[in-house]
This record gives C-alpha cells, structure tokens and sequence, in this order.
C-alpha cells in the first residue's frame, strides 16, 4: 500500500469517532462525508456555518478486545499503519489543495498505548515545527497513556480527547477484558484536566469525550450523571454520543438481551442525549433537573426540557418583566438568544405588556404564551 491508500483505509475506519466538532448535525446523516473529499469531514463553526477537516486513525492495528470496536484484535478486517512522517506530508498537501480547518487524529493501540502516542505526537511535532503548521490540531490521548505522553499531547494540540464509552467501571469491564477504567480511561482525564485548568499554561486546549450508546446495558440516567460530572468536576468542553451500531461490533449488545435496549431507536435516544447535554451547556439545567421513565430511559416522545415542564406545573406562568435569565431559559420556545433580547429590552426600560412585543415569532411564541404573564 502507498501512503494514499493506507489514508483512504484509515480516514474510513475513523467515522465512527464523533469526539471532535466534525459531524454532529443530528440524525444519521451526521456521518455522511462532505462533498469536498472521500475522507474530509464537515466541522460545524462556532461562528456559523461549516468547514472540513481531515479526520483519520494513524493505525487500525490493535491488540485490544473492545466489544463494540469493528477494529478489536479479534476480528478479521485489513489493516496498516501510517507514518508520522507520511501523515504530516499528506496532510499539508491536502491543507494546501483544500483549505482545510485542521487534522483529528485517532488510533487503535499499536504495540504499547505510548508507543502509539509516539506516532500521533510525533505527527503534531512534525506539523508544528517543519511545516510551522498553526492550525487546528485534535489528538485522540490512548487509553493508558503515559502522563509524559499526555503532557506532551496537550502541549502540541488545540484539543485532545479520552473516550470514556460508558458511564461507569462495571459496564466497562462487561466490554473490555484488557483496559481497566479508572487506570486507563479516568486517569487521562484527570491529567488533562489539570493541565488545561484555569489559569494553567495550557488552559486554552479543549478536552472532549464520547460515549458509545448502547455498548453496554447502560441507561440514559447514568450516560446523564456521568455527562454531568464530567462538566462539572474534570471541565470538559464537549461530550459527544454516538449511537452503537449492530454489525461493527458485537451482533447482538448485553442491554439489548436484557431487554433494556432496543438498538432500532439508537439515534433517537443519541438525539436525546444531546438536547440534555444542550440544556447543560445552555440552559442552566442540572442532572438533577432531569426527568427518566421506571427503566432510567429518557422519553423518546418529548423533549427533555418539556418532560421538566410537564413535571413542574407550580413554576408557571413565568412573569416575563421580572424573571431571571435562568427562570425564563426554562420557558418551552425560549432559548438562550430570547432570554438575552428579552433582558436587554426590560434594561432599556421596556416592559413587555403583551406577546405582540416578545422577540419571538411562529410556533415558538405560540408555545411561550402558555407559559408566560405580563
Ligand atoms: S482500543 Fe480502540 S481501536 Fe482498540 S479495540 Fe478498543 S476501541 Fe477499538
């Protein structure tokens, strides 16, 4: 295999890695490949709008035993290992033709977990120094990784990422026998969080996380208790779901023979998940505020925020002159942007008398009425 073709291999084997900004817009569709290129991905922009990246393993070579990996060492599937040298040549040539926003870049565990961050590391190093590459840079941290290997890791990319998989030691053990949790998984984190902390030398690097949903026989609760620590006590900046697919890994998941999970609503209980993590990062909400049925599964039906509506009839109607931004962000069709317009007008001296001066229009005012007085 030439280095093109060892790219075309790995940039595929990559899409089910959504612990980046690539791909996130909702919908099975989200792993659909941009238009520019066979392996160039869509990033959404904080700005607006989208832009590519390259998005690639170094090496689909692994000895470890992960049940919901298509690339587990039992299974038989083609395999190859890129250089660093190769990557980074590759990489500036595509940067050069197609503009890209930057490089995510993942592995399998080739030999040792630090001998395969030599080879994402070193792909960095080789950006940032011989090619003075200042762009976007996202390297996946192995599992088990050295805390030197990490350190140098955040100390040459924009954002790194651990992927966590489940919520939790137990139903991590039901899927590997060869990675342990807290040693492998939850110590990087932590390392990462240290070095990227506020007012640290690294505080503008990004650490981001994924869950596999469904890998295991956990519910939607834990996924959110552990989303919501992982914000509040090791400072993540995203969290990313990924619904398990049938046919990569496993044929059949220990939640679905429980009875637990039915792998044919995988990406609406992925969407789901989004919107709490949105209320999170959004809307003030806590994982406390967060509503589940008797198995500890999110409503597939409603909204999340509106299951908390439904269960909180004494909060309403909100006044919509004397609400904080917090109590009227719990207002069904308020978002972030309206509450802000919405305090931003009562400081000029606006009051809002009827619903024929709130900032909102359509179905959505329509909704905000029946929770609002004036
Ligand atoms: S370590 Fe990564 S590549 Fe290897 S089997 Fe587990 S998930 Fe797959």
């Amino acid at each position: 295999m030439d280095a093109l073709d060892k790219l075309k291999l790995l940039s595929d084997a990559s899409q089910y890695d959504l612990a980046c900004a690539c791909g996130t817009r909702g919908g099975p569709d989200h792993r659909v490949r941009g238009k520019d290129g066979g392996w160039l991905y869509p990033v959404s922009l904080p700005s607006g709008g989208y832009s590519i990246m390259l998005k690639t393993l170094i090496s689909n070579v692994c000895g470890n035993d992960c049940g919901y990996c298509p690339f587990r060492a039992a299974r038989d599937v083609p395999r190859c290992t890129i250089s660093s040298d190769e990557m980074a040549k590759l990489f500036m040539e595509y940067q050069r033709k197609e503009r890209l926003i930057g490089i995510f870049l993942s592995s399998g565990v080739v030999g040792s977990p630090d001998g395969t961050m030599d080879l994402l590391n070193g792909t960095a190093e080789i950006l940032r120094r011989k090619y003075a590459y200042r762009g976007y840079i996202h390297l996946k941290v192995i599992p088990g990784a050295s805390d030197a290997a990490i350190d140098q890791a955040v100390s040459l990319a924009n954002a790194v990422s651990v992927n966590i998989e489940v919520p939790g030691e137990k139903h991590f053990s039901a899927l590997s026998q060869k990675k342990d949790y807290l040693k492998d998984i939850i110590h990087p984190m932590q390392r990462i969080a240290e070095l990227t902390g506020k007012g640290m030398k690294h505080s503008r690097v990004r650490q981001t996380t994924q869950f596999i949903v469904g890998a295991a026989d956990e519910n939607d609760a834990e996924i959110i208790k552990y989303t919501y620590g992982l914000y509040k006590k090791l400072n993540l900046n995203r969290v990313y779901f990924s619904s398990y697919q049938r046919g990569l890994g496993n044929e059949t998941i220990p939640g679905e023979r429980r009875g637990i999970i039915d792998s044919s609503d995988g990406f609406v209980r992925e969407h789901r998940l989004y919107q709490v993590d949105f209320l999170f990062r959004q809307y003030g909400f806590r994982a406390d505020d967060i509503t589940f049925d008797e198995n500890g599964r999110l409503f597939t039906d409603r909204d999340p925020k509106l299951v908390w509506v439904e269960s909180h009839p004494e909060k309403f109607p909100v006044d919509v002159n004397k609400a904080d931004e917090n109590t009227l962000l719990r207002v069904p069709g308020i978002g972030p942007t309206t509450a802000r317009r919405i305090l931003k007008m009562r400081k000029s001296g606006s009051i809002i008398s009827s619903s024929g001066n709130l900032p909102l229009k359509g179905k959505r005012l329509a909704l905000a009425e029946k929770y609002l007085k004036y």
